[in-house]
């Protein structure tokens, strides 16, 4: 699986710029259904194949959520590179790469209006919300993809591994009374798609909190009965998520292949390899400073990485401060060694950007944390 190369760069691109770069891209499918965000973007449905199993995909909902959109490009990039087509003799594949143009083009998880696209399932009072739905009447679809971002935060359960990728087939409400057969469906594709991937991938892979959430999209069209999947790409080693970019890039291929031989399918093992997924668990911070003293006091501190809009940099944001044996972290730094600062010179708020005390900040460049370089470049 390679990148589509016009699209290398930092993944924090307005709608715009990736466009630019991808419409050679999608110059083989056609525009199937087109709509307008809140502030007069387009919004599209690009249409390709002509075969008897629907698909319908959407990337970058939540308009900050861009990794899944650049993996849908590598995805088809990958698939314009190879002689075989016959997939598009087998499906029918609707794309509708950024849904939320204005979420992306502010670099927000809401719409112009404010509203979390993903808990308008019901109400749809965002356009963006009612073009999905209508695309789903116009195609009904037998297959949604519903592509999203989540934090570095989340691990696979306890291993201290990362949730590289974290995967759902959302719940139906208890008292449904319809056929589940969809649902299985979509459990036994993850589960298929999942064994084909590389086992330290498997091991990066979670399963997202199935709790049904009637407002959120993936559950209504799992409740209108056509198989979905949620798919999360979450944080790997690169703060940039080209891993977790590849890793979604190639779980669509995996899905996509399911899909066109289920026959080589192993529908009935593959539930129990979605059921024995690690649950996608909040227990992973970017950096955690352990043993810090403060005055008379030992604690440590968790930080994320969060990317500023405004300024286009890396700031530290403070998430726990505490005894935090119980979270793993990607990067850790010992301040056993390092002299006390005083309380006063303590003014950390939790979810509020972190300076880094000068001491902090020598041991940290002594440790080579490959994460501090985004945060302070020079
Ligand atoms: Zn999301």
């Amino acid at each position: 699986m390679l990148p589509y190369p016009e699209l290398q760069t930092h993944p924090h691109l307005p709608r715009r710029t990736f466009f630019n770069a991808a419409e050679p891209l999608l110059s083989s499918f056609k525009v199937v259904k087109e709509s307008k965000s809140v502030l007069g973007e387009p919004i599209r449905a690009y249409a390709k194949g002509t075969g008897p199993i629907r698909v319908l995909l959407w990337t970058q909902m939540h308009g900050d959520e861009s990794t899944s959109t650049f993996a849908l490009a590598d995805w088809i990039y990958n698939q314009s590179q190879s002689s075989d087509d016959s997939i598009w003799k087998k499906i029918t594949l609707w794309v509708i790469p950024i849904l939320n143009p204005d979420g992306a083009n502010a670099y927000s998880r809401h719409n112009a209006l404010g509203v979390d696209i993903n808990r308008d399932a019901r109400h749809l009072c965002s356009p963006e919300g009612r073009f999905l739905v209508e695309c789903a009447d116009a195609l009904n679809p037998h297959w949604a993809f519903n592509m999203h971002d989540q934090r570095t935060l989340f691990g696979a359960g306890n291993t201290g591994k990362p949730a590289t990728l974290a995967l759902l087939a959302p719940s139906l409400p208890e008292r449904f009374t319809g056929s589940v057969i969809h649902l299985k469906r979509a459990i036994a594709l993850i589960g298929s798609a999942v064994l084909r991937m590389p086992e330290d991938m498997q091991s990066e892979t979670a399963r997202f909190d199935d709790t049904f959430y009637p407002l959120a999209m993936g559950d209504f069209f799992q409740e209108r009965e056509i198989a979905t999947v949620l798919i999360e790409t979450g944080g790997g080693r690169d703060i940039i998520r080209h891993t977790g970019r590849m890793r979604t890039a190639l779980f669509l291929k995996h899905a996509f292949d399911v899909l066109l031989n289920p026959s080589e399918c192993i529908w009935q093992s593959a539930p129990g390899t979605y059921e024995a997924l690690p649950e996608n668990t909040s227990n992973l911070r970017d950096i955690i400073f352990k043993n810090a003293q403060i005055g008379d006091h030992k604690v440590d501190v968790a930080v994320q990485l969060r990317y500023n809009v405004v300024s286009k940099q890396w700031d530290m944001v403070c998430h726990d401060v505490g005894q935090l044996d119980y979270l793993h972290s990607y990067h850790l730094v010992d301040l056993s060694d390092v002299a006390p600062i005083s309380e006063h010179e303590w003014r950390v708020r939790i979810g509020k950007t972190f300076l880094l005390p000068k001491s902090w900040e020598r041991s940290i460049k002594e440790q080579n944390i490959s994460a501090y370089a985004w945060v302070n470049p020079k």
